[in-house]
């Protein structure tokens, strides 16, 4: 269905190559994953058996190099497979983590062992990737993790905990921020990958967190008490972990933004068809004046914010996104997803209430993008200190 207002729209970067990629990831998520949506919801996570189905499509890893099981594309190529997932409302699979943020920081960090070990597996689905950084005590904070990894030998004990991971249910393979030197704050953070096991000594996950939102994906709690970690398994040097996060997180930002015009996209479509067909005091919704002005707004929001991401798209393949233009991306783009999403909810009057009507879930699911991957105070600070 095209989007009201984005007819005839294509970013400067779309190639036919990601037209094949979106029709195959479209119809990977509609009539594979999505005929389970019920299901995923009510066990809190997905099937582990769609992360391995998407890899036998190629679908995982498009920004890794083929050498290591990747389809050696770009950024452009991860953010069409998340646009697809976002635009026809699967949220089981936490593919922005699993494609997004962790397969990245092993092409960027990862030596040649680390990515023959660790890749591959992240590709074909074998492996579920997750990201550990926001601790009980605070997320917002970073500097002061209290995850402590103490060299033991050729390994690290690692003791603490974390919380909200995404895909910490599922979870093989961690991305762990650690304090190696208590004694700093940014220099003494380091950077761990650790494959997770219910086995394993030391190691225990926590129950899935209940949310407002994103039901059908796991969000868990993860303990440590003198886990063993071996020092192979450092991403480059101890004290780089909180600068290799930095140069990362522009990234995770945009990934958080496609998701975010998605979900515009999709309200305004869902919206606009919704108005066409209900009628109300003799005549269809969109033949009231507020409802037009209401999705005119909608759909002028939806177009502006995708031209800007698309700029941040370009930016980015070229690696010239700055940090502070990142976080305005997320925090813009995200408010722009509550509100575009509130005001088509509106539309729907009782029925956007109702969980039978996608709008309702995605009023829920939305909130969170405001929370994660930096707050949007955050995002903000980061931009004034760029002024
Ligand atoms: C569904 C979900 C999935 C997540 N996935 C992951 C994941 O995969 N990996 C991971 O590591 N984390 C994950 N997170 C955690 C998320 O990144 C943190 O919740 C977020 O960074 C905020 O940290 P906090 O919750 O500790 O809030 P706090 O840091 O305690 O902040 C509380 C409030 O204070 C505000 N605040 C804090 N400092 C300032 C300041 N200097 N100026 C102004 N306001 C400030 C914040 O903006 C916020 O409004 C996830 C969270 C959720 C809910």
């Amino acid at each position: 269905m095209p989007t009201p207002g984005l007819d005839g729209y294509a970013p400067a970067w779309l190639e036919p190559e990601h037209e094949a990629l979106a029709e195959l990831a479209r119809s990977f998520f509609v009539n594979e994953v999505l005929p389970h949506a019920a299901r995923h919801e009510q066990q809190g996570h997905p099937d582990r058996e769609h992360y391995r189905a998407a890899g036998k499509l190629g679908l995982l890893g498009l920004s890794v190099p083929e050498q290591y099981g990747g389809g050696g594309g770009d950024f452009t190529h991860e953010a069409v497979l998340l646009h697809e997932q976002m635009a026809c409302g699967e949220g089981s699979l936490g593919l922005a983590v699993h494609s997004g943020i962790v397969t990245g920081y092993l092409v960027a960090y990862g030596n040649d062992d680390q990515k023959r070990r660790w890749l591959p597996g992240l590709c074909s689905g074998d492996l579920v990737g997750a990201i550990g950084m926001t601790e009980p005590g605070g997320g917002s904070d970073l500097q002061e993790i209290r995850t402590r990894a103490v060299r033991d030998g050729d390994d690290y004990l690692v003791s603490g905990s974390k919380t909200f991971i995404t895909n910490g249910g599922l979870a093989d393979l961690l991305i762990l921020a650690v304090k190696t030197d208590p004694s700093q704050r940014a220099a003494g953070i380091s950077l761990l990958v650790c494959e997770l096991g219910d086995d394993r000594p030391g190691f225990r996950r926590g129950r899935l967190l209940e949310k407002i939102g994103l039901h059908a994906n796991d969000t868990a709690e993860l303990f440590f008490d003198d886990f063993r970690v071996p020092a192979a398994n450092l991403l480059e040097t101890e004290g780089s972990g909180f600068f290799q996060m930095m140069r990362q997180l522009p990234q995770e930002r945009l990934v958080i933004g496609v998701g975010a015009v998605a979900a515009m996209q999709r309200a305004v479509e869902l919206s606009t068809a919704y108005a066409k067909e209900r009628t109300a005091f003799g005549k269809p919704l969109i033949g009231h004046q507020n409802t037009r002005m209401v999705l005119a707004d909608c759909a002028t929001r939806t177009r502006v914010s995708r031209v800007f991401l698309d700029d941040c798209i370009t930016r980015h393949t070229k690696g010239e996104l700055d940090v502070a233009t990142a976080a305005m991306a997320k925090a813009w783009l995200t408010e722009g997803q509550c509100e575009v999403v509130d005001r088509c909810l509106q539309i729907f009057g009782g029925y956007g209430y109702t969980t039978e009507y996608p709008i309702a879930r995605m009023y829920a699911d939305a909130r969170v993008q405001k929370i994660y991957g930096g707050t949007n105070e955050i995002m903000k600070e980061l931009i004034a200190r760029a002024l």
